[in-house]
C-alpha cells in the first residue's frame, strides 16, 4: 500500500491521519494538550507539549495501520495560524508558543490601526491589524519583555518549531508566514516595513519556503520512535483555515466554504493575493498560485451554547431524559418559529467581534422586541443572527472576488437541518455539506500528494469527499430575509459607536 500522512497541529489538540492516495482514511488519532491562561487574555501552550502530541498522533496511526516505512510517501502538516515562539541563541525556547487567542497585544494593535501604520502594513500583508497576529505580538513583547526581545534568535511559530526538532532547520511557509502580518503577500518576502517598526533583521525570521517543498533527512532518533524512514518526504504544508478550504473542495471560482463551528469564517480561494481597501478581510497562500480572501468570526456556535445554557436551562434536564442533545429540543422550537422570527433581530457578538467589524468591544443585543416574542423567537433569531453576520463577512468578499455560487458548509452547526437551510436562505445560495473527516488534515495529505506527484491537480480533492446533505434556497424565506438583512445591518452601524461605552461600563462593574 502507498499512503500519505496528513497532521493538523490544532489550538486544543493535533489530529493525525493516515490515507491512502485515493484519499481514503486508514487510520486516525488525536492528542490533546494545556492551553495555559495564567493571567486574563492569556492563551500559551507549552511547545514542546506539541511536539510530543505531533509524534504520539504520528506513531499511533503508523501501528495502527501498521504501516512499513517504505510505504509511507509522505508527511504533510497543517497548523493554526498566528503562534509566536522566541528562541535563544542556543534554539531553545524563550517563550511558550503564544496563540492567535492570545491578546495581550491589543494595546500595540490598537495603536498601529489609530496612526495608519497598520493600514500602511496591512496593505502589502493581508493580515487584518489585531492581537493575534505575530506583528502585534512581537511589538508587545518588544516594549514590554525587552530582556526576552534582546535574547531572541529567531522568532517562529508552531509548525516551524516541530520541523526544527525533526529536521534541525528554521524553515516557514509562504502559508503560515502569510499569517504573521510580517509577509508581503506580492512579493513572497519578509516585508521591510514591518522588519523595521519591529526592529528586527530578515536573519531573525526562518528561511521562507513554498507550502509544496519538502524536506528528508528526520532526526534518526525520531524516525526510528516513528517507524518512518530517513528518505520520507515531509511536505511543509500550509496553515489549517486555507487547507480546510481544500478539504472541503472549495478551491474553484464562486465556491464559498463557511465554517459554523464554535467560532465561524467564510473563505474563497482567488489566483492572486488581493487585499482590503478596509482592511476586514485576510488574504492568505494556499500555494504560490493560489490564495485565500476570508473573514474570520468570533461568534458562530458559541453563541447557540450561550443560547441553550442561559435561555433554556430546563431543557437540558428533559434533553437528558430523552438521551438526545439540548440542541436538537432547541432546533425543533426554534423550527416552529417562521423565517425572520416575526421581526425578531439579534446582533450575536456576545465575545467582541473580528469579520466584519473588527471591535473588540462589540456586544450583543436583540432588536424588534414585542410582547408576541417567545423564548422560541429568542432562539430562532440568535441562529439568524450569527448567520445574518456570516453574510456580511460574504457581503466584504464579494466585492472583490464576485457573487458566490455555491457554499460548502462545515462545523457543528451542520447537525441541525434547520440551521443549514437558513444558511441556504440567507445567503440565497445552495449549500453543500460535504463529508470530509477531518478537512485540515485531508487537506494537508491532498496538498503532500500534489506536491510529490501523486495527483496532478488539487481538484483531485474532488474524488475523495462525499456529500451528506444538500439545501437549496427557499424563495419565501429568503424574501423576508432580504427584508430584514437591511434592517440588521443599517443597525449595526448604529449601534457601533455605543459599544466602547457599555463596554467600558461593564469592565469597570465587574467583579
Ligand atoms: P469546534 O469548532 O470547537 O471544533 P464544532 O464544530 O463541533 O466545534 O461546533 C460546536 C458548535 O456546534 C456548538 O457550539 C453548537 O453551537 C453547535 N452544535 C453542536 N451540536 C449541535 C446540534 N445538534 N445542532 C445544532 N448545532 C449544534
Amino acid at each position: 500500500m502507498d499512503y500519505m500522512l496528513g497532521v493538523d497541529i490544532g489550538t486544543t489538540s493535533t489530529k493525525s491521519v493516515l490515507y491512502d492516495m485515493k484519499g481514503q482514511v486508514i487510520a486516525y488519532a488525536n492528542a490533546g494538550y494545556q492551553l495555559y491562561q495564567d493571567v486574563p487574555d492569556m492563551a500559551e501552550e507549552d511547545p514542546d507539549d506539541i511536539l510530543d502530541a505531533v509524534v504520539e498522533v504520528m506513531g499511533q496511526v503508523i501501528r495502527k495501520a501498521k504501516a512499513q516505512p517504505d510505504e509511507i510517501k509522505g508527511v504533510s502538516f497543517s497548523s493554526a495560524m498566528h503562534s509566536l515562539i522566541l528562541m535563544n541563541q542556543n534554539d531553545q525556547p524563550l517563550t511558550r508558543a503564544i496563540t492567535w487567542a492570545d491578546n495581550r497585544a491589543v494595546k500595540y494593535s490598537d495603536e498601529l490601526k489609530a496612526n495608519g501604520v497598520g493600514a500602511e502594513i496591512y496593505a502589502k500583508t493581508g493580515t487584518p491589524i489585531h492581537p493575534m497576529a505575530p506583528l502585534s505580538k512581537i511589538l508587545w513583547l518588544r516594549h514590554e519583555r525587552p530582556d526576552l526581545f534582546k535574547q531572541t534568535k529567531k522568532f517562529i511559530d508552531l509548525k516551524t518549531y516541530v520541523f526544527f526538532k525533526l529536521f534541525g532547520v528554521y524553515k516557514m511557509e509562504y502559508s503560515i508566514a502569510s499569517a504573521t502580518g510580517m509577509f508581503n503577500i506580492f512579493q513572497l518576502d519578509w516585508e521591510p516595513q514591518a522588519l523595521e517598526l519591529l526592529q528586527i533583521t530578515k536573519k531573525q525570521l526562518p528561511d521562507l519556503v513554498e507550502p509544496t517543498d519538502s524536506i528528508t533527512g528526520i532526526n534518526q532518533r525520531y524516525g526510528d520512535l516513528l517507524g518512518i524512514s530517513e528518505a520520507t518526504p515531509f511536505v511543509f504544508g500550509a496553515s489549517d483555515g486555507v487547507l480546510s478550504n481544500l478539504g472541503v473542495n472549495a478551491i474553484d471560482p464562486g465556491v464559498v466554504a463557511v465554517t459554523i463551528g464554535t467560532s465561524g469564517a467564510v473563505r474563497v480561494v482567488v489566483d492572486k493575493p488581493v487585499v482590503d481597501p478596509d482592511g476586514k478581510l485576510f488574504c492568505y497562500a494556499l500555494t504560490k498560485d493560489k490564495w485565500v480572501v476570508g473573514g474570520p468570526v468570533n461568534n458562530g456556535g458559541i453563541v447557540f451554547r450561550w443560547v441553550k445554557d442561559q435561555l433554556f436551562a430546563p431543557e437540558r434536564i428533559t434533553a437528558e431524559q430523552m438521551q438526545i442533545s439540548t440542541y436538537d429540543i432547541l432546533t425543533q422550537i426554534a423550527e416552529k418559529i417562521p423565517a425572520g422570527s416575526d421581526g425578531l433581530l439579534f446582533h450575536p457578538y456576545l465575545g467582541g467581534e473580528r469579520a466584519p467589524i473588527w471591535d473588540a468591544y462589540a456586544r450583543g443585543s436583540y432588536f424588534g422586541l414585542t410582547r408576541k416574542h417567545t423564548r422560541a423567537h429568542m432562539v430562532r433569531a440568535a441562529l439568524e443572527g450569527i448567520v445574518y453576520n456570516l453574510y456580511v463577512v460574504m457581503l466584504t468578499i464579494e466585492k472583490i472576488t464576485g457573487k458566490p455560487k455555491q457554499i460548502q458548509a462545515t462545523g457543528g452547526f451542520a447537525r441541525s437541518s434547520l440551521w443549514r437551510q437558513m444558511l441556504a436562505d440567507i445567503f440565497e445560495q445552495p449549500v453543500t455539506i460535504p463529508e470530509s473527516f477531518e478537512s485540515s488534515c485531508l487537506g494537508a495529505a491532498v496538498l503532500g500528494m500534489y506536491a510529490l506527484g501523486y495527483v496532478d491537480d488539487l481538484s483531485a480533492v474532488k474524488n475523495m469527499i462525499g456529500v451528506t446533505h444538500v439545501h437549496q434556497p427557499n424563495e419565501k424565506n429568503f424574501e423576508v430575509y432580504r427584508e430584514l438583512l437591511p434592517i440588521w445591518i443599517r443597525l449595526s452601524e448604529i449601534l457601533e459607536p455605543e459599544y466602547k461605552e457599555i463596554a467600558e461600563f461593564q469592565k469597570k462593574h465587574s467583579n
